[in-house]
């Protein structure tokens, strides 16, 4: 049997770095990207190969359509890529709009959306069972903030996210019958360095739980949802936040 090889971008840290390393303790072949933090990737890496586990990680931006296609070129020098989860994400400055710069609204939609479009085109024209693939599973790590809609803090973040989870629903029904399940993740506020000073205690005591959820958790819903356990499971947005 190939090499089953799991994508996941922004694999570096945070929700990223926990499905990297659970991915690995379930038997695929981990490759990762990065954007700057080599340090970082390179202890992930370090820590599933530590476990007896095979991981590379590949600096890309995933706002870069040449990154993303070299990428998926160390995925192929790998094995067959069984798994594609887009989590490369970025806030931008917090703003309200009207005081946005387009240079933070342009980028935040290109590492958000126009990246996890491009990525999943490159991962369906290998999964595709109609081009020869053997099928596989996408995981796209949207956010609560799609619904709530992130009020002066970072809308364009919102509706980056709503765009994704739009790409979920359509791409699950496009590829359906092609053998790619595409599913997606909205997590609440999670404990990872994406926060700026004291935000994440605020989403936390807005959640039911009275909590933010870790890294863990959400890398623990992503994998089941990439698993043989959904089998059945296609066009799913599940939300990770407490109840929030
Ligand atoms: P994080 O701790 O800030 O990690 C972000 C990861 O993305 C890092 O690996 C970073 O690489 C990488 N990255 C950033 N810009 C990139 C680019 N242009 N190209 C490729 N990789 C890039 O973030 P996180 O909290 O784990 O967030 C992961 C995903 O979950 C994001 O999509 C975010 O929107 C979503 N999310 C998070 C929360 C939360 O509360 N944490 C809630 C809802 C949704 P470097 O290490 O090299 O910078």
């Amino acid at each position: 049997m190939s090499t089953r090889v799991f994508l996941v971008t922004g694999g570096s840290r945070g929700i990223g770095e926990a499905v990297a390393v659970g991915a690995a303790r379930q038997g695929f072949d981990v490759v990762l990207t990065y954007a700057s933090n080599e340090a970082r990737a390179a202890s992930v890496v370090q820590r599933i190969r530590d476990a007896g586990g095979n991981a590379e990680a590949v600096r890309a931006d995933t706002a870069d359509e040449a990154d993303i296609l070299r990428t998926f070129s160390v995925v192929d020098s790998c094995g067959r890529l069984a798994v594609m989860v887009y989590n490369s994400g970025i806030t931008g400055a917090h703003s309200p709009l009207a005081e946005a710069a387009t240079e933070t609204i342009d980028r935040v939609l290109a590492v958000n959306l126009r990246g996890a479009i491009l990525c999943a085109r490159e991962a369906v024209r290998r999964m595709s069972t109609r081009s020869g693939g053997a099928g596989g599973s996408i995981v796209f790590v949207s956010s609560r903030a799609s619904f709530y809609g992130s009020p002066n803090e970072f809308v364009w973040y919102a509706a980056s996210k709503g765009g994704m989870d739009s790409l979920t629903n359509g791409l699950a029904r496009e590829v359906a019958t092609e053998g790619i399940r595409v599913n997606a993740v909205s997590p609440g506020p999670i404990a990872t360095e994406i926060h700026r000073p004291g935000k994440l205690e605020i989403g936390a005591k807005r959640s039911p739980m009275q909590r933010a959820g870790t890294p863990e958790e959400v890398a623990n819903t992503v994998l089941f949802l990439a698993s043989e356990a959904a089998s059945y499971v296609n066009g799913a947005n599940l939300v990770i936040s407490g109840g929030l």
